[in-house]
């Protein structure tokens, strides 16, 4: 059976109010992507040549992917989501042939950014890649020629995504390639308290709930897993009384005695 996808293009939903903390990360997308697909002429006129490989790396669950897709809607381009194992196919040829159509359509639908997530499963040789190191180092070299021959477009950009950034190949990083690195770390209290307040958003608080407290005792905890930590209190709550209106401390307390960071120290001290 042939792996081939198509190819789905997006308009994101999800802006840079939606991402908490991250104001480094954000930045450094602003200035590199969502400024010189908004303002094209303004770079050609400086003669300065935009990036066009950045890699976002850092813990699972920290926003790499609402990173990218809010970027994106801020630059109003078009977004298309894909990650390496979609792009590895056995089949010989076919890696090539998805990742052509790729780059194609987002020629097409320009401005556009393209998201590659698992990076690092295109690893060739030494294991760790999900694919036989034939096949990734065919990849590689496609998607590296795909991003050579983006040069006078300047429209669309791409951004790779890893959990494991020693594991990317280094043909990928060198200059005009994924030559941007950007790091996406756990939040720490302000950045959780922001993203507590965007994910309860939508929610009916009791007086009580103290966010600030929760914040500050959420230590490690990735947006992903304070996104979950929400969704607990909101159950807990709906199991206390289905007619209840109101989410409190106690609900979030519970949810907390059901949670805990998935980063450990040790897991950040390695990136
Ligand atoms: P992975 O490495 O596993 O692909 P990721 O870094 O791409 O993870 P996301 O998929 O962007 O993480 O995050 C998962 C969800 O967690 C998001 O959809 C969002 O709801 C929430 N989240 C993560 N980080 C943040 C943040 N900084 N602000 C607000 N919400 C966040």
């Amino acid at each position: 059976p042939s792996a081939m996808r198509e190819v789905m293009v997006q308009a994101p939903n999800v802006g840079w109010d939606d991402v908490g903390g991250l104001d480094e990360a954000r930045e450094r997308l602003r200035e590199g992507v969502e400024l010189p697909l908004r303002h094209p002429d303004s770079f050609r006129r400086l003669g300065i040549r935009p990036a066009k490989g950045f890699l976002l790396y850092g813990p699972p669950g920290t926003g790499k992917t609402l990173l990218a897709k809010a970027v994106a809607r801020e630059a109003e381009a078009n977004f298309i989501a894909t990650k390496s194992s979609d792009l590895l196919s056995k089949w010989y040829g076919e890696s090539e042939q998805q990742i052509a159509r790729l780059f194609a359509r987002a020629r097409q639908v320009a401005p556009t950014v393209i998201f590659i997530d698992e990076l690092d499963s295109l690893v060739p040789a030494r294991g760790g890649g999900l694919g036989e190191p034939a096949v990734t180092e065919r990849v590689v070299n496609t998607i590296l020629a795909e991003m050579d021959g983006l040069e006078e477009l300047q429209s669309v950009v791409v951004i790779g995504a890893t959990n494991r950034p020693n594991l990317i190949d280094p043909a990928l990083l060198r200059p005009g390639r994924f030559d941007e690195l950007v790091y996406v770390s756990v939040p720490d209290e302000a950045g959780r308290r922001r993203i507590l307040g965007i994910h309860t958003e939508a929610m009916p608080l009791a007086a009580d709930v103290d966010l600030d407290a929760l914040a500050r005792r959420t230590e490690r905890f990735t947006g992903a897993d304070l996104e979950d930590l929400v969704r607990r209190a909101g159950l807990t709550a709906l199991r206390r009384s289905l007619d209840t209106g109101m989410v409190e401390m106690a609900d979030f307390e519970a949810g907390l005695a059901d949670s805990r960071a998935s980063v450990t120290a040790e897991m950040e001290r390695d990136y």
